[in-house]
C-alpha cells in the first residue's frame, strides 16, 4: 500500500467529481457522481459515496491516502473547514462542517478550499501554469471567479480576492444578485451567453440556434450557442463577439492589476476553445493597442481540461502535507 497517494473532490451544482492521485499529478482513477440536492444531508452522504467508490475502485483503502482534498464551491472556512455553499449548491442549514465530517467517516487529513482556488492551485502545480511564479486562473462558467498567484502563493486579500465577476462593466447591464448593474459575470459567463441567445429567440431572430433549442426560448444554454457559432451561425457567432468584448475587459483589468505571466482560462466557456478565444484575441486587439508582447503568449486554455477541479483539489491535499517549498 502506497501511502503517499492524494485524493481530491471537486463538488459542482451537477455533479461531484473524485479522484486517486500520485504527488506527480498522475491519475490512478476517477469517477463523478451526480450531485445530491435534496438536502444538505444527502449532498455530504453523496459526497462521502463517492469518495469510498473512488476508493474501491481503486483498491485503495484510506490507510494508502496521505492526505483528501476538497474543492467546494462558494464560502469556505479554512480554520474550521466548514462549508456555506453558493447558488448552484444551495444549502439550507449552513455551515455543514463537510472537512470534519470527512475526517470523522475516513480517518484521514482533509483540507478544503473554494473551487476556483482550488483550480488556480491546480493548473498551477499540474497544468499551463506549471514553474510560473504569477498567474491569474479566470473560471468562465455560470458565473465567473478568479484565482490569483502572486510570487507562487495564493494571493486572497482579506478573503475575497479574485472575485472579479462582480467588477462592474456595463452601467446599463441586467442587475447581478450581488446588488451591482451589468457586473462582468453578467455580461461574459455562460448564463449571458445563454440569456442573449435566449432573447435572439424572442425577437424572432432567423438562427440555428432556434432549431437546436426546437424553437424552446426556455431551453437555450451557453453550450446550445456555442455549438450553432461552431456551425457558423451569424447571430450566434454575434453573439459570442458581445461576449467576448465584455470578457476582454475583464482580461484588460486583470492585466492592469496583475501583470501575469500567464492567464489561463477555464471552466465551462473555455471548452467553447476557439469560438470563444477567436472573438475575443479580435476584441482585445481592438480595445488595446500597443503591447510589446502579444496577447496569444499570455493567455492560455486550461491544460488539465475537465480534470481541473479534481486536480485542483489533489493539488489543494498535496500543498497541505508537504513541508513549506523555498519561494
Ligand atoms: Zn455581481
Amino acid at each position: 500500500v502506497n501511502a503517499d497517494l492524494l485524493l481530491g473532490v471537486d463538488i459542482g451544482g451537477t455533479k461531484v467529481a473524485t479522484m486517486i492521485a500520485r504527488p506527480s499529478g498522475q491519475i490512478l482513477n476517477h469517477l463523478s457522481t451526480p450531485t445530491d440536492l435534496s438536502s444538505d444531508a444527502a449532498t455530504v452522504e453523496g459526497i462521502l459515496l463517492t469518495i469510498q467508490a473512488v476508493m474501491d475502485a481503486a483498491q485503495v483503502s484510506p490507510h494508502g491516502l496521505a492526505a483528501i482534498g476538497i474543492g467546494a464551491p462558494g464560502r469556505v472556512h479554512l480554520e474550521s473547514g466548514d462549508w456555506f455553499g453558493s447558488t448552484n449548491v444551495l444549502l439550507t442549514s449552513p455551515p455543514v462542517p463537510l472537512v470534519a465530517l470527512v475526517e470523522e467517516r475516513f480517518g484521514r487529513p482533509t483540507f478544503m478550499e473554494n473551487d476556483v482556488k482550488a483550480g488556480t492551485l491546480g493548473e498551477h502545480r499540474f497544468g499551463a501554469g506549471k514553474g510560473l511564479q504569477h498567474i491569474v486562473y479566470l473560471s468562465l462558467g455560470t458565473g465567473i471567479a478568479a484565482g490569483i498567484i502572486v510570487d507562487g502563493k495564493l494571493y486572497r486579500g482579506v478573503g475575497q480576492a479574485g472575485e472579479i465577476g462582480h467588477a462592474p462593466v456595463e452601467r446599463n447591464g441586467p442587475l447581478c444578485n450581488c446588488g451591482t448593474h451589468g457586473c462582468l459575470e453578467m455580461m461574459a459567463s455562460g448564463a449571458s451567453i445563454a440569456r442573449r441567445g435566449c432573447a435572439a429567440l424572442r425577437a424572432g431572430q432567423d438562427t440555428l440556434i432556434a432549431r437546436l433549442a426546437e424553437g424552446n426560448p426556455e431551453a437555450v444554454t451557453g453550450k446550445l450557442v456555442i455549438e450553432a457559432a461552431a456551425q457558423g451561425d451569424c447571430v450566434a457567432l454575434d453573439i459570442m463577439e458581445e461576449t467576448a468584448s465584455y470578457l476582454a475587459m475583464g482580461v484588460l483589468m486583470i492585466f492592469a492589476a496583475y501583470d501575469p505571466q500567464l492567464l489561463v482560462l477555464a471552466g465551462g466557456l473555455a471548452q467553447a476553445g476557439n469560438i470563444l478565444l477567436n472573438p475575443l484575441w479580435k476584441a482585445l486587439a481592438e480595445q488595446a493597442t500597443g503591447r510589446a508582447w502579444a496577447w496569444e503568449d499570455r493567455v492560455a486554455l486550461t491544460a488539465l481540461g475537465d480534470k481541473a477541479g479534481a486536480l485542483g483539489a489533489v493539488a489543494l491535499a498535496l500543498q497541505n502535507i508537504l513541508p513549506e517549498e523555498p519561494a
